[in-house]
C-alpha cells in the first residue's frame, strides 16, 4: 500500500501571497477510506496545506522515508491493520514527527499511555468536532515550528515544566530567569509571539516585565500570560491590568496549557489575517491600490533619501473588455489571477499590485530603468506565450506596460508618468512595453 499525495489548489489560481503558507504537508494516518478523504478535505479547506494521506503502518512509514521536506506533523488512527495498538505513534517518534491521535478506544489507561508517549493531544473519534478539533490543532502545531515562546520564571522546575509542555507542542522555545533578562531576549529574538511569566522573580517581576514589554509591542502583535497561584486572585488580575493578555492559574494541566496558549496565538493569527485581508485585493491576493501607494510612498522617500532610482510601471490588460464579452467574467476573472500568477513569478521580490479591475502596478527598488524594461519585456512575451485553458478554450490574451523613473515630487507624479508610458502604448498598438523619456 502506497501513500497518497494530494496537491493543493493549482497554483495558478492560489493567492500568490497568502498571510501564512504551509510549506509542508500534513500526513493523515486512518484506514477508513471516507475518514481519511474527509480528514484530508477538511486540511485544505482549513489551511490549504498539501496533505499526505497513507492507509496502513506501512504506508505511514514509507510516508515518513519519501517525504520531501519532511514532515512534521500527523494525525494518526490508532487502531490500523497492520498496528493495532498504537504503534504509529511510536514510529512517528522515531520520526520527530508530532502526532495527534485519534482513536475510537478509550480509557484512562490508553490516555496515560499516550501521555508517555508525547503525543500532542488525545481525541476520542466520537468527541464532538473531533475531526474538526484535529485539523485546527494541526495546523497550529505546524505554525508553532516557526513560533517563539519565552519563558519566564526564577524556579527552576517550574521552567522546566512548561518548557517541557511547549516542547511537545512544537514551540521555539526561550527561556529567562527574571524580567530584565527577558527584555533582553525579547529584544534579540523577534520570532517570539508569547511570553509566559511568573509574579515574583528577582530584579523585574512579572508586573514589571508586562508593562514595560508593552510599551514595545502591542497586545495584537505579543501575547502576554501571566502565571499565578489559584490563591492568588489579585494576581491575575493585575497581569491583566498591565496588559497581559490572559493569565493560567496554577496548578494546571497540559489540556488547559495547550488551549489558553493555542488560543491567545490564534487571536494574534485572526488579527494578522485581518490586517492582511485590508490590504490585499480578493481575487487575486495581491496588493491592493490602497498598500500599493502607501508601501510607495515610504519607499519612494527612502530613494530620494538615498538618491537611488526607482522605476514605476503600470500594466494593462489589452482589450479586456472583448474576453467578458465573448466568453463571459468567470473566464475574465480567471485572465486577471492567471496574470497575478505571472507577474508574482516574474517580479514578486518587488512591490507589486492590482490597483483597478485589469490594471496592475510595481514598483522597482533595485533596477535600473533598462533592467526593468528587460524583465518587463519577458514578461509580456511570457504573457503572450502562455496557453490559458477555460472550459477546453484557449484564451489568448496580451499586455501593455508603461514605464518611468523621473521622480518628480511625489510618488504620484512618479505613477502618473508610468501611466502616461502605458497611455502611448495602448495609442501604438498594445502589446508593447513603452517607457517615458
Ligand atoms: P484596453 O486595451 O484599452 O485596456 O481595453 P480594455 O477593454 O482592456 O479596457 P476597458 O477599460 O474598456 O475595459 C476593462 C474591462 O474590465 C471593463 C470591466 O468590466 C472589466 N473588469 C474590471 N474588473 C473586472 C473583474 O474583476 N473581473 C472581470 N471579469 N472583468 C473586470
Ligand atoms: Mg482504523
Ligand atoms: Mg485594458
Amino acid at each position: 500500500m502506497t501513500a497518497t499525495r494530494i496537491r493543493k489548489r493549482a497554483s495558478h489560481t492560489a493567492s500568490p501571497k497568502p498571510g501564512y503558507k504551509f510549506d509542508r504537508p500534513i500526513l493523515v494516518v486512518e484506514d477508513q477510506k471516507s475518514t481519511a478523504e474527509y480528514t484530508a478535505a477538511l486540511i485544505k479547506g482549513r489551511w490549504n496545506c498539501e496533505v499526505v494521506m497513507a492507509a496502513s503502518f506501512r504506508a505511514a512509514k514509507e510516508a515518513l522515508k519519501s517525504t520531501s521536506p519532511a514532515i512534521q506533523v500527523a494525525i494518526c488512527d490508532l487502531n490500523l491493520p497492520d498496528a493495532p495498538y498504537g504503534e504509529v505513534i511510536d514510529l512517528m517518534n522515531e520520526y520527530g514527527v508530532a502526532s495527534i491521535a485519534l482513536t475510537g478506544a478509550y480509557g484512562e489507561e490508553l490516555r496515560a499511555s499516550l501521555n508517555k508517549k508525547g503525543v500532542v493531544d488525545y481525541i476520542p473519534k466520537d468527541s464532538v468536532n473531533a475531526y474538526e478539533y484535529a485539523v485546527s490543532l494541526a495546523g497550529r502545531v505546524q505554525k508553532n515550528y516557526h513560533t517563539g515562546v519565552l519563558i519566564v520564571d526564577d524556579s527552576l522546575s517550574a521552567r522546566a515544566l512548561y518548557k517541557h509542555m511547549c516542547e511537545l507542542l512544537r514551540f521555539r522555545v526561550f527561556t529567562a530567569n527574571d524580567g530584565k533578562e527577558a527584555l533582553e531576549v525579547l529584544k534579540q529574538h523577534p520570532l517570539i509571539s508569547l511570553v509566559l511569566t511568573d509574579y515574583a522573580m528577582p530584579e523585574v517581576n512579572g508586573y514589571e516585565l508586562t508593562t514595560k514589554a508593552r510599551s514595545k509591542f502591542s497586545k495584537d502583535k505579543l501575547a502576554i500570560i501571566g502565571i499565578s497561584a489559584v490563591s492568588d486572585e489579585e494576581i491575575s488580575s493585575n497581569f491583566l491590568k498591565c496588559g497581559a493578555n490572559d493569565y493560567l492559574a496554577k496548578p494546571f494541566t497540559y489540556q488547559e496549557f495547550l488551549c489558553r496558549i493555542h488560543q491567545n496565538l490564534d487571536m494574534l493569527d485572526l488579527i494578522q489575517a485581518n490586517r492582511d485581508a485590508a490590504q490585499r485585493d480578493f481575487l487575486t491576493g495581491l496588493y491592493n491600490r490602497r498598500y500599493f501607494f502607501e508601501a510607495g510612498t515610504q519607499m519612494y522617500a527612502a530613494t530620494k533619501k538615498k538618491k537611488q532610482e526607482l522605476v514605476a510601471a503600470m500594466i494593462d490588460l489589452d482589450s479586456f473588455k472583448g474576453i467578458n464579452d465573448q466568453y463571459g467574467h468567470d473566464c475574465g476573472d480567471l485572465v486577471i489571477k492567471h496574470f497575478a500568477f505571472l507577474l508574482d513569478k516574474q517580479l514578486g521580490k518587488n512591490l507589486i499590485a492590482r490597483i483597478g479591475g485589469e490594471e496592475f502596478a510595481a514598483l522597482l527598488d533595485e533596477t535600473k530603468l533598462n533592467d526593468a524594461c528587460k524583465l518587463f519585456e519577458e514578461l509580456r512575451i511570457k504573457v503572450k506565450n502562455s496557453v490559458l485553458d477555460f472550459g477546453g478554450a484557449e484564451i489568448p490574451y496580451t499586455i501593455s506596460i508603461g514605464l518611468c523613473n523621473q521622480l518628480g515630487e511625489t510618488i504620484d507624479d512618479l505613477v502618473k508618468g508610468a501611466d502616461i508610458a502605458l497611455y502611448k502604448a495602448k495609442n501604438n498598438n498594445r502589446d508593447q512595453v513603452f517607457v517615458l523619456d
